[in-house]
């Protein structure tokens, strides 16, 4: 946690949360933020990362980056950038282990056939059998820590702050920003109505995204033999550090020449992100939270690293993301998810009972949505008999 005094007049502050849901005594020991963060270490949907994908099936290799080990790595490039930046390190912590809550089994692949299979299901469905949302997978982390987590007497979901709530919620489309408005005015989604600003701290979580998988995804594209550091060396931003890493070490090959490679990477772009954004900061100078949420956002990296970062973007989308064997796999992926839905709708009684009024096309992906990896496969053998990825 930031020391006392350390936090700048612009970062959160958990004495002036704008609270929970359900309004509950602070703790004794701990602010808001470090409650918040406790509460999701200890959920189950937390515990369910450990068997989900990011990019390589959980099955595929005990090494590879699951969406926990990713959670873990968002966590630590967040919170050591938030202490730089006098920001609040709890609460970046609290928002960056949440903010894959929401996530499907098989990664991209499982959110975007789910969302297809909901999409589809609203178009022929009568009115009432089913709710318009679609499948989002930020919409559904909120969906996890607001209401679908068992845990409290007195409440569903974590009941977390507004501050982790808003910073879970980092994407919604506008239909669905107009729908959670309407339920909850002023709520999180509002922000997407009014082209707001989140803190600070969530603008930080969604930089430490991006660096973190963009590093992690390249370690696990090599390590799966998909991709080589001969081969990365067209993205300049490896290349440069590469070089920069056999510069001061001329005998260095294999694994070590690729850590190092990456280590050099993450330190640049942390501290391009921590000098753009406290020169930025210095720049506008807002007084408090409220002129960062009506400001245009802050943090960001400079923009000879924007592109840096977009150049490296793009070369794993069309080397990695959409490598034939990755491919195959997210057809495969799909097709468990499409096979599941469809089996769950038609026939509801394979479900466990909904503890919530809703239709049962939303309690299907709710189901499906919570689901690892393996539990997943397993519930596709049982219901299908053959295993898809055999
Ligand atoms: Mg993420």
């Amino acid at each position: 946690m930031n020391g006392p005094g350390a936090l700048a007049p612009y970062a959160c502050d958990p004495a002036h949360s704008r609270g929970r849901r359900y309004p509950e005594p602070d703790a004794p020991t701990r602010t808001a933020y470090q409650r918040d963060r406790d509460r999701v270490i200890h959920s189950t949907a937390f515990r369910r990362l450990v068997y989900k994908t990011q990019v390589f099936l959980n099955h595929e290799g005990d090494l590879f980056r699951t969406r926990l080990t990713h959670s873990l790595e968002v966590a630590q490039l967040g919170r050591s950038m938030a202490r730089s930046l006098r920001l609040n390190e709890d609460l970046v912590e609290a928002i960056a282990l949440a903010h894959d809550l929401g996530h499907t089994p098989f990664g991209h692949a499982g959110q975007d056939e789910l969302n297809a299979c909901m999409t589809a299901h609203a178009a022929r469905a009568a009115p009432g059998q089913h709710d318009g949302w679609g499948f989002e997978h930020n919409l559904q982390s909120l969906r996890v820590v607001d209401e679908l987590e068992e845990r409290y007497p007195a409440f569903d979901g974590l009941n977390l702050c507004f501050e982790t709530r808003e910073g879970i919620l980092k994407h919604c489309s506008r239909a669905n920003a107009q729908r959670l408005h309407s339920q909850r005015p002023n709520d999180v989604a509002a922000r997407f109505l009014h082209n707001g600003a989140p803190s600070l701290e969530a603008q930080l979580c969604n930089l430490a995204d991006e660096i973190a998988y963009n590093a992690h995804d390249i370690d696990d594209g090599v390590r799966s033999g998909l991709l080589s550091l001969e081969q990365l060396r067209v993205v300049p931003l490896l290349d440069e550090h590469r070089a920069q890493a056999l510069a001061a070490h001329p005998a260095l090959g294999g694994r070590r020449l690729l850590f190092e490679t990456i280590r050099l990477m993450l330190c640049q772009q942390v501290y391009d992100v921590i000098d753009t954004s406290r020169a930025r900061l210095q720049a506008a100078a807002p007084a408090d939270l409220a002129a960062v949420r009506a400001s245009a956002p802050l943090l960001g990296f400079s923009p000879a690293m924007r592109t840096r970062s977009q150049e490296l973007k793009t070369f794993l989308h069309q080397h990695l993301y959409r490598h034939p064997q990755v491919m195959q796999t997210t057809e495969r992926a799909r097709s468990v998810v499409r096979d599941l839905f469809a089996r769950y709708l038609n026939q509801p009684g394979e479900l466990p009972p909904p503890s919530q009024r809703q239709p049962h096309a939303r309690s299907v992906a709710d189901y499906i949505a919570g689901m690892t990896d393996r539990f997943a496969i397993r519930e596709h053998q049982r219901l299908f008999g053959s295993h898809p990825f055999a």
